[in-house]
C-alpha cells in the first residue's frame, strides 16, 4: 500500500515534470494568431495556427535585410516557434523577399512557396534566384503555387486564391454570386511582378481572412468579375501598402472586410484614392496602419490609437494636407527613417469568428463579434 502510494507520487511528478517541460504553445494556444509586421513599407505576415504550424508571407525589405529579419524574428520569438513551415514569397519585388537569406541564417524554413521565376527582370532578383534562393530550398521544400492550390496547415482551410497572373475559376465555399461593384470598374497600371503575385486566403472555423500580396486592380478585376469568386471575409491583410495601382472597388467593396491592416509606409501607400475606397467601403468598422503615411495627412488617416509605428523622430504633429507621393530616382528626398524599435499589429481569430485586433505600440485593442454570413 505504501509503495503503491509512493509509485503514484512519482508518477504523479514525473508527469508533471513532462507537462512543465512541453511548449506552452502548443498546450495552451486556441487562437489563429496573425502578425502583421512593420518592415518600412514592405511586407511580412506571420500565421500561426493553434497547432503551432506557421506560415509566414514575405520577409520584408533588401537593404536592409538584418533589421527586417530581427523584426520577424521577434515576432517568431512572440509565438514561440521554434520552425517556419511554410514561407510563401508573394512574388520577386525586393521588398517581399529581402530579408530572406539572413531570417534563414537564424531559423529554420521546412516549405519554400513562390510562383516560380522572375516576369520582370531586375539584378536583384535575377541574383537572388540564381544564387541565393536554390541554395536555400535545396535542404527543404520548393513549391510553385497554382491558383486554387492547398497549404495544408492543421486547423485551418488555406487556398491559394492567385499566382503566376492567374486567378481561381471555381468560387470558394459559399461565394460566386454576381458583383455589383464590377460595372464601375476602371482598369489600373502596373509593373510586370505585382500581378504575379501570390494570394492566400485562410478560413479558421467562421473566420476568414485574405491577403493577395501586391496583386493588382487589373487581376482583382479577373478575380472578382463578373462574380465574386471570394466571398466575404472578416479581415482584409496588406493592401498592396495601400498603392492605388491595387484597391479596387470591386476587390475591397465586395469582399466587405470588417478590419482592413494596411502594411504602408511612413511614405509609401496611404495615398487619398485608397483611403477614400477603404474608408468608404461597406460595413467596415476600421482600418489599422502599420504607419503613420505622410501620404494620408489628418485628411485621410486613422485616429493614432489604430496606427502602430512613428518615426525615428515624430514630428510633434501631422500635417493637414496629405502629402504629394514622390517618384523615386536619384533626385528623391529620402523619406524620414525608422530603424528604431518596430511594433507589429496582432489579430487573434477565434473559431466562431471573433477576434481581437493589438497595437503593439500602445497596447489599443478591439474585439470583433462574429459576421453574420
Ligand atoms: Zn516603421
Ligand atoms: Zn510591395
Amino acid at each position: 500500500m505504501r509503495l503503491s502510494t509512493a509509485l503514484l507520487l512519482c508518477l504523479g511528478v514525473l508527469a508533471i515534470a513532462v507537462f512543465a517541460a512541453a511548449p506552452p504553445a502548443a498546450q495552451s494556444r486556441t487562437s489563429l494568431d496573425i502578425y502583421m509586421i512593420d518592415v518600412e513599407g514592405g511586407n511580412s505576415a506571420l500565421f500561426v495556427s493553434p497547432s503551432g504550424e506557421s506560415l509566414l508571407i514575405d520577409t520584408g525589405n533588401a537593404g536592409a535585410a538584418v533589421r527586417d529579419a530581427g523584426r520577424i524574428l521577434a515576432a517568431i520569438k512572440d509565438a514561440g516557434l521554434q520552425q517556419i513551415d511554410h514561407l510563401i514569397t508573394t512574388h520577386w519585388h525586393g521588398d517581399h523577399f529581402g530579408g530572406m537569406a539572413e531570417l534563414a541564417s537564424h531559423i529554420t524554413i521546412r516549405e519554400f512557396i513562390d510562383h516560380g521565376p522572375n516576369v520582370q527582370p531586375g539584378a536583384a532578383a535575377d541574383e537572388f534566384l540564381q544564387k541565393i534562393y536554390p541554395p536555400l530550398y535545396a535542404k527543404a521544400k520548393h513549391t510553385v503555387a497554382k491558383a486554387g492550390d492547398r497549404i495544408p496547415m492543421a486547423g485551418l482551410d488555406v487556398r491559394v486564391v492567385s499566382s503566376a497572373g492567374e486567378t481561381i475559376k471555381t468560387p470558394l465555399p459559399g461565394a460566386g454570386k454576381p458583383n455589383p461593384y464590377c460595372a464601375n470598374f476602371k482598369p489600373g497600371e502596373n509593373n510586370a511582378e505585382d500581378p504575379q503575385s501570390v494570394g492566400t486566403h485562410v478560413t479558421f472555423g467562421k473566420f476568414r481572412a485574405i491577403h493577395l500580396g501586391d496583386l493588382t486592380k487589373n487581376k482583382e478585376f479577373d478575380l472578382m468579375c463578373p462574380n465574386n469568386r471570394i466571398g466575404t471575409v472578416d479581415v482584409l491583410l496588406g493592401l498592396h501598402h495601400g498603392q492605388p495601382s491595387s484597391n479596387s472597388e470591386a476587390f475591397v467593396h465586395a469582399i466587405r472586410p470588417r478590419v482592413a491592416i494596411m502594411n504602408n509606409g511612413v511614405r509609401k501607400g496611404g495615398d487619398p484614392e485608397v483611403m477614400k475606397t477603404v474608408h468608404s467601403s461597406p460595413g467596415l468598422a476600421d482600418l489599422w496602419q502599420l504607419h503613420f503615411s505622410l501620404l494620408s495627412g489628418q485628411e485621410y488617416t486613422v485616429p493614432g490609437m489604430f496606427i502602430a509605428n512613428t518615426t525615428d523622430e515624430p514630428q510633434p504633429t501631422m500635417p493637414i494636407a496629405p502629402a504629394p507621393a514622390q517618384q523615386p530616382g536619384p533626385g528623391a528626398a529620402p523619406p524620414p527613417t525608422h530603424n528604431g524599435t518596430a511594433y507589429w499589429i496582432k489579430v487573434s481569430a477565434r473559431q466562431d469568428g471573433s477576434y481581437t485586433v493589438t497595437n503593439a505600440r500602445n497596447g489599443f485593442n478591439k474585439t470583433y463579434t462574429p459576421a453574420n454570413r
